[in-house]
């Protein structure tokens, strides 16, 4: 192992490519170009024997790890959800590893429990969340949500499933909307319930949960004998940025008295904004909540922010005290080990005190509010534009739309764009992914990335109207 002089010598020169990386960002290809195999082929079979020079491992980070990595912190990144990074966010995240901290209980880092406690209301108020909210960080939204259906479970039991199992009288029922997340699929799997005790509660055209079909399915379910529980509504659909009508799905969950869980992983943190406020409308009465600063609040992955209305049923639900756990200070502390899943914790607060301080929430605002404008003209170019059309409503800052010269046959079209997508990722300055809207094949461009402007939007814009043009001549 090197030495602490030769580490700050080290340290000192990564920082150095660190900073390249970021002012070169947009000279490598945003999508990475390697095929199946290529990375692994050049690796090793063992791990080496002798000490390898940190000049040669760094080399070969250089020559066979770049070339297979996404750029994700592109401002041509516009697939999938973004992942947000940003300079304090990274800084903090050299303190975090530096301190190599596990964080498991208040008593092997007290700052590290206190700034999570702190951090977590402070995001409570800026995104104007319901005053009895308590918060907890997760990983991600998928344990969020895994958390919040095996609380739901332990509740409705009396917290007897932890002790003695299912009993197989009960079926629970759990239900989302037909394009939630596939996290809960798994949640349900996970939790024991069995996937076929999910269902899936049909959309409308703006393709969000239809509340009446809800109501229908639960009543019905109580026909049939079994027991609803819980219901997940999501407030921007990783599909297409549908937002499920909260209030009126939160009047249904009151009247049956089931488990209301929220998962606005992605558009949760659109609540900073006054005028995005209006789609938590009814979230006083969920019992969870998840959105993820690691998808779009500058904060690098991962760090997903979860709320619940009563906390007590979530430490019941999830704490454990062995001899070995137990310290002085039990009664007066937050022992975040008992909130979630996993034992041990990553100091994951401080980045988060790191990108809000030095953001500050009106400097937030005002990038979440220039990325929702940019798109919003570039939906209006899309939309004067005859050989173009918008297949979803335009929700914060993503568009789904498809080319349609008017001449292709409808199943032609999907072989289209499905081109034209191919062409403008194998370019590199951008990235974009698809999704399928009632059969239809649907591309996706989201203008999350820290660093995207209305440039990389023109830049984007053009491409897409080039590789239409080159891929309607073949046709
Ligand atoms: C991305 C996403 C998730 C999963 O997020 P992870 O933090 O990666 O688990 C869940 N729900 C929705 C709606 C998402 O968009």
């Amino acid at each position: 192992m090197i030495s602490t002089e030769e580490f700050r010598e080290y340290a000192h020169q990564m920082v150095d490519w660190m900073a390249d990386y970021y002012k070169d960002i947009e000279s490598y290809p945003v999508k990475s170009r390697v095929h199946p195999g290529d990375i692994i082929s050049h690796l090793p079979l063992s791990a080496p024997e002798e000490p390898e020079s940190i000049d040669a491992i760094f080399a070969d980070f250089k020559k066979l790890i770049l070339p297979g990595m996404a750029h994700w912190q592109s401002p041509g990144w516009m697939a999938y959800f973004p992942a947000n990074s940003s300079y304090p966010s990274v800084l903090a995240e050299m303190l975090t590893s530096t301190l190599g901290a596990q964080c498991m209980l208040w008593e092997t880092s007290p700052a590290a429990a206190e700034l999570e406690e702190r951090m977590m209301d402070w995001l409570k108020q800026a995104m104007g969340l319901p005053e009895h909210f308590t918060g907890v960080i997760q990983d991600t939204a998928s344990t969020a949500t895994l958390c919040a259906l095996i609380s739901a479970r332990e509740m409705r039991s009396c917290f007897t499933i932890n002790q003695h199992g299912f009993d197989p009288q009960n079926k629970y029922r759990i239900y989302c909307s037909a394009e939630a997340h596939s996290s809960v699929d798994k949640a349900v799997r996970i939790a024991g319930f069995g996937h076929n005790n999910l269902v899936k509660i049909p959309v409308d055209e703006t393709l969000a949960m239809i509340p009446g079909k809800l109501d229908d399915a639960v009543r019905e379910d109580i026909y049939r004998g079994f027991t609803p529980l819980a219901v997940i509504a999501t407030l921007g659909t990783t599909g297409t940025m549908a937002i499920d009508p909260l209030k009126t799905i939160a009047s249904i969950t009151q009247l049956h008295n089931l488990w209301l869980h929220v998962d606005a992983a992605f558009a949760g943190s659109a609540t900073i904004l006054p005028e995005w406020r209006r789609i938590i409308e009814g979230l006083e009465y969920a019992d969870s909540y998840v959105f993820n600063p690691h998808k779009w609040l500058f904060t690098n992955f991962d760090l997903s922010a979860y709320y619940v209305k009563e906390r007590d049923i979530l430490i019941r639900t999830f704490s454990i005290l062995p001899e070995y756990l137990k310290t002085k200070v039990d009664q007066q502390v937050k022992n975040y080990r008992d909130w979630g899943i996993p034992l041990g914790r990553r100091f994951r607060a401080l980045k988060l005190w790191f990108v809000l301080r030095n953001f500050g929430l009106e400097g937030i605002r005002e990038i979440f509010r220039q990325q929702i404008r940019n798109i919003r003209d570039l939906a209006e170019k899309m939309e004067s534009d005859p050989s173009l059309e918008i297949l979803a409503p335009v929700n914060l800052n993503m568009i789904c739309f498809r080319f349609n010269p008017g001449n292709i046959r409808e199943k032609d079209l999907n072989d289209l764009n499905d081109r034209i997508l191919r062409q403008v990722n194998a370019g590199g300055k951008i990235f974009l992914t698809h999704t399928k809207i009632n059969g239809k094949y649907t591309i996706r461009l989201i203008a999350g990335q820290t660093s995207t402007k209305k440039r990389h939007l023109d830049q984007a814009w053009e491409l897409l109207k080039q590789a239409a043009k080159s891929e309607m001549k073949h046709d």
